[in-house]
């Protein structure tokens, strides 16, 4: 857990001058979406959860479970583990003063603490939801109760051990509320690597890259969060499967998969066995600028289609690339670069990427990046330089805290993301970000492609808004005509972030009726009182 709990109850980071605006940025954001009406927040102090409701029996089975050091049911951890960090969410907190919370966290330390616990909250009737970092911007780890007598957070401090690493093989078996600044610090020291770095790095935990399938900002190059699970452990109230024994494996379909990305609602992952890498000695950042999105496009299919890409790769559209350069800050190298680049090609405009590459040599990078420059200088690429690159590399986890700033002002400020081939990406791009403009009247719209793949790739697009009345109501009105336009394209409804409980009215457009019907099915056999993660992933029935 990171900083203290005023800290983190209602936002990313803590409050002041270090994550404010400079006054270069503060003006930009002024000029495109008007003038900041800062809301102030409910002060922490005034905020007061409900009684926890579990009855006697109930605590009793927890304590027996976990001992009862590790049953919390104090205002601090309740608050602590009110709920995920959508750009809703955080909203909805600031205001409250009664928020929903759960009525108890538990900390088990062992597998066996976690069966014990399943089987207490079968016998209790009471919800349990997994929570890792509590990082969810999609509703995966709201304290839902499901019509159940009350809800359990259950929390994994007290399973975050790097627990085996088989340097020969290259795998490091791993507990679910490990973080990935942790276990990287700890496989760097035997010269290895997991290389999964999403921007919620600070605080995500591997129990929950695995159960939502993310994608970090190297996964181009790395491969997703779920495409480096070797093995997994995972309890279910019906009891316990281990799975996945080889690198590899013809033994009917993989169930791996079925709990890769099930967000708690399947079992509760106690321990996950990771792919892990040598790590690189050498690392080279650029930014590069290219003609238009269309040429960005075109030059990322192709290292992507003749396996050449980096191992970060990063296009913004032009909006992106604007307010890039203006927010980068009197000093950021990224806008000079860029700046004399359109200088020097006597134009006004350009988007920006960022590629990146990891190597055990000088010799490997440079003749890899030689091979990426072949082709995009093929679609008018031109260097802004490493400078500009390493600059990305440096700032890119302040987006997060940047949100917290644009919040005080007032400001609407949120993403989503879904992947398409590339056959019709920059429709996609076009639909999307037309209807979150249509349904937000004044704002500002902006979108990136950062997980490259060769049948196609992912888009990632930040809206921002003029500040104004009922924030929550005009997000999630656009989030709806965004979320019909992804499924009028037939695009993925989330290509990182997974479904929650706010894209569960989607799943069905993914899969298909029989494909929930399916996912029901394997729920009831799993999990038949419906006491995991109410509301979360499957749709509601009728
Ligand atoms: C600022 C910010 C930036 C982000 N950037 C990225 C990004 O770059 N890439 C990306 O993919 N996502 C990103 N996310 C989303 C989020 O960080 C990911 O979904 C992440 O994988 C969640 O990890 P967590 O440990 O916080 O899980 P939580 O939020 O705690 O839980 C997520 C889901 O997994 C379930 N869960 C958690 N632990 C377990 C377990 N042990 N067993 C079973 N189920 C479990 C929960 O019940 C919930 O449904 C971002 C979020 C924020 C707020």
């Amino acid at each position: 857990m990171i900083g203290s709990l005023a800290d983190r109850y209602a936002r990313w980071g803590a409050a002041g001058p270090a994550h404010d605006l400079d006054p270069r940025a503060a003006q930009y954001v002024a000029d495109v979406l008007g003038p900041p009406a800062p809301a102030p927040a409910v002060a922490l102090s005034q905020v007061e959860p409900g009684p926890p409701r579990l009855e006697a029996r109930a605590m009793a089975a927890l304590t027996g479970a976990v001992g009862a050091a590790n049953v919390r049911t104090d205002r601090e951890s309740r608050l602590a583990h009110a709920g995920g960090l959508s750009y809703v969410d955080l909203l909805e907190r600031r205001s409250a003063r009664h928020p929903e919370v759960p009525d108890a966290v538990v900390f088990p330390g062992s597998h066996d603490d976690v069966v014990g616990l399943l089987a207490a909250a079968e016998s209790g009737r009471f919800a349990v939801v997994p929570f890792g970092g509590g990082t969810s911007v999609v509703g995966g780890v709201r304290p839902d109760a499901g019509g159940l007598s009350g809800v359990v957070a259950i929390s994994f401090d007290r399973m975050a051990e790097l627990l085996d690493v088989d340097t020969v093989s290259g795998t490091a078996r791993v507990q679910p509320g490990m973080t990935g600044p942790v276990l990287e610090r700890l496989l760097a020291a035997r010269g290895l690597t997991w290389g999964h770095v999403p921007q919620s790095w600070e605080r995500a935990s591997l129990g929950g890259y695995s159960a939502t399938r993310s994608a970090g900002q190297s996964s181009t190059g790395y491969g997703r969060s779920d495409a480096t699970v070797e093995a997994m452990v995972v309890a279910t109230p019906r009891g316990t499967l281990r799975l996945g024994r080889a690198p590899s494996s013809a033994a009917g379909p993989d169930l791996r998969a079925l709990f890769l990305g099930s967000e708690g609602v399947l079992g509760i992952i106690t321990e996950v066995t990771l792919r892990v890498r040598r790590a690189p000695s050498t690392r080279w950042f650029e930014a590069i600028m290219l003609p238009d999105l269309d040429a960005g496009l075109e030059a990322f299919r192709e290292l992507a289609q003749a396996r050449a890409c980096a191992d970060v790769m990063r296009l913004s559209d032009l909006p992106e690339t604007r307010a890039t350069m203006h927010m980068s800050g009197p000093t950021g190298r990224t806008a000079s670069a860029m700046d004399a680049y359109l200088k020097v090609r006597r134009v006004t405009d350009g988007v920006m990427a960022i590629v990146g590459w990891d190597g055990t040599s000088a010799g490997q990078v440079r003749s890899r990046r030689s091979m990426a420059f072949d082709i995009l200088r093929r679609h008018g690429a031109a260097s802004l330089g490493r400078g500009a690159g390493e600059s990305w590399l440096r700032h890119r986890f302040e987006g997060p805290y940047l949100r917290d700033t644009l919040m005080d002002h007032g400001y609407l400020v949120e993403t989503l993301e879904t992947a398409t081939s590339w056959a019709q990406l920059a429709q996609l791009r076009e639909s999307v970000t037309s209807a979150l403009t249509a349904s937000l009247g004044h704002s500002y719209v902006m979108a990136h492609v950062s997980h490259v793949y060769e049948t196609g790739a992912s888009l990632y697009i930040t809206a921002l808004a003029c500040a104004g009345p009922d924030q929550a109501a005009r997000w999630r009105a656009a989030k709806q005509s965004a979320s019909e336009a992804i499924v009028a394209h037939g695009a993925t409804i989330t290509h990182h972030h997974g479904i929650g409980s706010d894209h569960a009215p989607w799943l069905e457009a993914e899969v298909g009726p029989m494909g929930v019907d399916l996912l029901r099915a394997v729920k009831a056999h799993l999990d038949p009182h419906g006491i995991l993660n109410p509301g979360v992933l499957l749709p509601a029935s009728e």
